[in-house]
């Protein structure tokens, strides 16, 4: 029998079958991008040619490649060259914090911190104006709270801000006044907007690093395929040149903003037309904010701000003008909505697509705020659940915003599934970190409340089948088997050892893409 010759062979693994919930084969022969065959080192021999790579696994657990379903991959290369405030306990802390990292910018850089949440502080309330002049007098200061809807700036970006501007943002409520009239120095939902826009921007070179910077990292938390949430085309540019000079490393499905849908519509673009590597996906939408700032829409007021609903950042009429578009066109719509008035209004005009929109996946992002009713109604739409397990635990203060009824239905993971809804599993990095396996932990772990927490194999499913479902690849990506591509997550353990509880302490040893070794964490026995 004449047999293809592999260029890759992996041995002495224990490949894991999330479906199946156990090891169905310790070997693995892949050629170009493809597993050709997968079984016991006797049966995958025969793939062995002159040029093969061939690595031992010495036992370590494989499983099918993570996918994040829901990165800001720019911004997370960005904020890996800024301050990590997220261990703050205290606004001195969070000011000292930024006074070392500025000292290690060059002159005229921005002192840009992120990661912050004010309910860890000890002062439980945002840093301010004030504050943040403390760090410095001259130069901009920015921090933005972890959910990035909301920031705070110094006097110096204030004045960066324009007159005008601030004046527009104090009439829409997105610069917050003081008591006395004078500005705070904090911004929400807009005002974050026009703070990006006055910021110095990254030149080319700046842009291409950070998404590097974004893909490496991404790399070794086990990840082979992001749905890359796209801010504009210089970063695209930056994309299509790594994916031309062979360099991209990791498999990408971009979602786009909205300032870019006449350009696709304009191309003629739809969902999943490109290669293995670099795929369109569909239209990214911002609907609501965030729980954490008070700005996700809700049908009744927020448990401890009862004056407050949120606010929706599009009206009816204009959301459904969009999805028609998109629709139309065969455009996945990726919307964002966390407040269950919010993901109400979502269902509302997707239901009313044309054909019904089930045959594009059509997804809603972060879908926090729920009940059996929205739950039923995703189920029967076909509506894709894009989730972000992490917010489980830094969301710890849900139940003060919501109160406990409310609560209950937050991230109802285990009841999305019941109900036929297909979970993709993501980051929101760097709004949370880039880590399926603190993403893992998050869904099985003590901190979700029991009725909703996932079995470890349902978990790792959402972050394996559920992306490539939500991306129309399920049929050649996101689980093992002969044809499937060739995307590896390699730990550190073996599968008896990979448990809830012991998920603190497996790392990711190795990770493979389309065949290609594109990490690994020290050596692998190369033969
Ligand atoms: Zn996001």
């Amino acid at each position: 029998m004449a047999l293809g010759r592999a260029d890759l062979i992996l041995f002495d693994g224990c490949f894991i079958s999330p479906e199946q919930g156990k090891v169905i084969a310790s070997a693995v022969a892949v050629k170009d991008g493809v597993i050709l065959a997968l079984g016991e080192e006797a049966d995958i021999k025969c793939f062995v040619g002159p040029g093969t790579r061939i690595f031992d696994l010495e036992g370590r657990a494989v499983l099918p490649g993570f996918s994040d379903a829901h990165i800001h991959g720019l911004a997370l290369g960005r904020s890996l060259g800024w301050a990590d405030l997220s261990g703050a306990r205290s606004i001195s802390e969070l000011v000292e914090a930024l006074k070392a990292h500025a000292a290690r910018l060059r002159a005229g850089d921005w002192i840009v911190g992120f990661g912050w949440d004010h309910e860890k502080l000890e002062e439980r309330r945002p840093p301010d104006k004030r504050d943040l002049d403390r760090v410095s007098a001259e130069r901009p200061v920015v921090v933005f709270r972890k959910c990035y809807h909301l920031c705070a700036v110094n006097s110096a970006a204030l004045k960066a801000l324009g007159r005008e501007r601030l004046a527009e943002l104090f009439a829409s409520g997105e610069a917050l006044l003081g008591p006395d009239g004078e500005p705070t120095g904090i911004l929400v939902e807009r005002g974050l907007e026009a703070v990006r826009e006055v910021m110095p921007k990254l030149d080319k070179r700046g842009t291409l690093e950070a998404v590097r910077r974004a893909i490496e990292e991404a790399l070794s938390k086990g990840l082979t395929c992001l749905h890359w949430i796209v801010e504009g085309p210089e970063e695209l540019s930056a994309i299509m040149a790594l994916r031309a000079s062979g360099q991209l490393k990791i498999r990408l499905y971009l979602l786009f903003p909205p300032h870019m849908l006449e350009h696709l519509l304009a191309l003629g673009l739809r969902s999943g037309f490109g290669d293995p590597w670099v795929r369109i996906g569909g239209l990214k939408l911002l609907l609501d904010g965030s729980l954490g700032a008070r700005t996700a829409y809700l049908r009744e007021p927020y448990a401890d701000d009862p004056d407050n609903r949120g606010r929706l950042l599009y009206s009816e009429g204009e959301l459904r003008e969009l999805a028609l578009k998109a629709h139309e066109t065969g455009l996945q719509l990726a919307i964002h909505a966390i407040g269950d008035g919010a993901i109400e209004l979502v269902l509302k005009v997707l239901a009313e697509l044309p054909g019904g929109p089930g045959r594009m996946r059509h997804r809603i992002e972060h879908a926090s705020v729920l009940d059996p009713g929205l739950i039923k109604a995703m189920a029967s739409l076909g509506v894709v659940a894009s989730v972000q397990p992490h917010f489980i635990i830094s969301d710890f203060w849900v139940e003060e915003r919501l109160g406990p009824s409310r609560a209950r239905w937050v991230y109802p993971f285990k009841s999305l599934l019941k109900a036929g809804v297909v979970l993709a599993a993501g980051s929101d990095a760097p709004v949370e970190p880039v880590d399926p396996l603190k993403g893992l932990a998050a869904a099985v772990g003590e901190v979700q409340r029991p009725e909703e927490r996932l079995s470890l194999w349902e978990a790792v499913g959402a972050y394996t089948y559920g992306p490539a479902y939500a991306s129309f690849q399920e049929g050649a990506a996101g689980s093992l088997g002969p044809g499937k591509m060739a995307d590896f997550t390699v730990l550190s353990c073996g599968p008896d050892e990979l448990k809830p509880d012991s998920l603190p302490d497996v790392r990711v040893d190795a990770t493979f893409v389309f065949g290609r070794l594109a990490y690994s964490r020290g050596e692998l026995p190369e033969f």
